[in-house]
């Protein structure tokens, strides 16, 4: 099944997707994680990413689509695969269904406060991007899965985190009628805890 993740930052796409891939055996492929592995590698994506990802704005459309699409190409996608944080505009989501055929696309709905209290106590994992709350953390700053000291993400700060929402809104949301309209959408709502949330997807895949 090809799967995508629809949402504002902060609903939990990543999250979602990580637990999927467990349960499903198929990758999760992450604009962001790819976009912030270039930007520590210093690879030319990277360099051209850099000011935009910091800025909370959109990467270029070909710059991603051309990710995307180099990834999707990969082996492990052959018996389907889940994309969190792409398309991200209707545009991505032209270029998308080119060279994929899209099943299903979640989206996790969350109202823009939670969302800001979600981001802004947001660690995540440098070297495996295990995604965690402070208040799950009971102090501690090393990754449960690996060990590696967590960071927080530079566009996690409150100002770069509204900017994200603005832009979501202005050019992400469109995507939900996008999805609509074509049949595939499913949408989740995910104020409740990580697991409930997480039945609640296996359930809209399995609608
Ligand atoms: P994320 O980890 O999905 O929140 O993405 C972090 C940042 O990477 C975004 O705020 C954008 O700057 C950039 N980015 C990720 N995916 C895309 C995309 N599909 N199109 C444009 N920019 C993206």
């Amino acid at each position: 099944m090809n799967i995508i993740f629809l949402g504002p930052p902060g609903a939990g796409k990543g999250t979602q997707a990580q637990l999927l891939t467990k349960e499903l055996g198929i990758p999760q492929i992450s604009t962001g994680d790819m976009l912030r592995k270039a930007m520590r590698e210093g690879t030319k994506t990277g360099l051209e990413a850099k000011r935009y990802v910091e800025s909370g704005g959109l990467v270029p459309d070909e710059v991603v689509i051309a990710i995307v699409k180099e990834r999707l190409a990969e082996d492990d996608c052959k018996n389907g695969y889940m994309l969190d944080g792409f398309p991200r505009t209707v545009f991505q989501a032209e270029e998308l269904a080119k060279f994929a055929k899209i099943d299903v696309a979640v989206d996790l709905d969350l109202p823009d406060e939670v969302i800001v209290e979600r981001l802004s106590g947001r660690r995540v994992c440098p070297n495996c991007n295990a995604t965690y709350h402070v208040s799950q953390l009971g102090g501690s700053t090393v990754c449960k899965n690996c060990g590696a000291e967590l960071i927080q993400r530079k566009d996690d700060s409150e100002e770069t985190i509204r900017n994200r929402l603005k832009v979501y809104t202005e050019q992400t949301a469109p995507l939900i009628d996008y999805y609509r309209r074509q049949g595939i959408l499913r949408t989740v709502d995910c104020q409740g805890t990580v697991e409930e949330n997480f039945a609640l997807v296996k359930r809209a895949l399995e609608a």
